[in-house]
């Protein structure tokens, strides 16, 4: 593979595998787990001041599963999910995706390399249709974000490939519709759509249901499903129904800390969850 400048004028970064090595220095530990998790954090933490938000936080996300980061309010989701995605830098540990340390590396070559926030890079253009919403990502996923606007040319052939990311995310019918003028729940389905035109390996999604209906979130849940077949899935979301239903795993966090992890029943059951709810509020 050869090296790829980024459409933001970040460094060059060589995606080449070559970089990590069998015998890489990516490191023992990490190397080991790499058949199974695609992503792992070992002792990450952040303290603002003296105050530590997120503590020696071991996680690991099976690939292919989705993933659930939950826990009351103040316990460090987003500040953890955040130093996943790289938008806040942690004041200790390490941060590996597939097998990479990118502890270091910054949000746009984190994209690159697969691990992808929803709504991070694919921002909706409010007056642009649904289509042409979802033709810039995928011209985005191929580099040519510089001259969107005059190559008309070149987007055209990307139609197709539009239109089915639409029909998954259930947006056929909208193609032609103005992103501002769709319903709040079809914008967060645009949304996932622009993210999945990038192709992640892995898709984050923070509270993917906030603020939604009982019928889109529905239609999310089923959305998230289904995208989930060729992916890695980790989310940050308050509906427990929500979680109970799609997540294989689910990492429980309270004062920055994990506090129990397994599945929805393994962790519904634990006394420890249920007094942590209980006691702080249902974050
Ligand atoms: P959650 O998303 O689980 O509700 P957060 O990660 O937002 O929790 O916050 C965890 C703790 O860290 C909270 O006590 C919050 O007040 C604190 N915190 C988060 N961001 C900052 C910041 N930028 N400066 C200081 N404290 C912060
Ligand atoms: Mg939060």
């Amino acid at each position: 593979m050869t090296a790829t400048t980024y459409n933001d004028g970040d460094k060059i970064l060589s995606l080449g595998k070559r970089q990590l090595g069998a015998d890489g220095h990516a490191g023992g530990r990490a190397a080991a787990m790499s058949e199974d998790y695609i992503l792992v954090t070992e002792r990450l933490g952040k303290s603002f001041g003296d105050f530590a938000a997120v503590s020696d936080v071991d996680l690991r996300v099976k690939r292919g599963s989705i993933h659930a980061l939950i826990g009351p309010n103040g316990a460090g989701k987003t500040t953890c999910f955040n130093m996943l995605t790289k938008f806040v830098k942690p004041t200790s540990g390490r941060i590996f995706f597939n097998n990479r340390d990118i502890t270091g590396v910054r949000p746009a070559d984190v994209a690159r390399l697969g691990l992808v926030r929803s709504f991070q890079i694919s921002a909706v253009f409010p007056h642009l249709t649904a289509l042409e919403n979802v033709r810039v990502a995928l011209q985005r996923k191929r580099g040519d974000s510089f001259d969107f606007w005059r190559s008309k040319r070149v987007l055209e052939p990307l139609n197709e490939r539009a239109m089915a990311l639409l029909a998954d995310v259930g947006l056929a019918d909208w193609a032609g519709s103005i992103a501002v003028e769709i319903s709040y729940g079809r914008k967060r389905a645009l949304e996932i759509a622009t993210t999945l035109a990038l192709d992640p390996e892995m898709l984050l999604l923070d509270e993917p249901m906030a603020g939604m209906g009982h019928e889109d979130i529905e239609r999310i849940a089923a959305l998230i499903r289904r995208v989930s077949a060729n992916r890695t899935i980790l989310m940050v979301e308050h509906n427990l129904q929500v979680v109970a239903n799609l997540s294989d795993r689910i990492t429980v966090l309270t004062r920055g800390r994990v506090l129990a992890e397994g599945d929805y029943k393994t962790v519904s059951e634990n006394a420890e969850v249920k007094q942590a709810y209980l006691g702080v509020g249902n974050g």
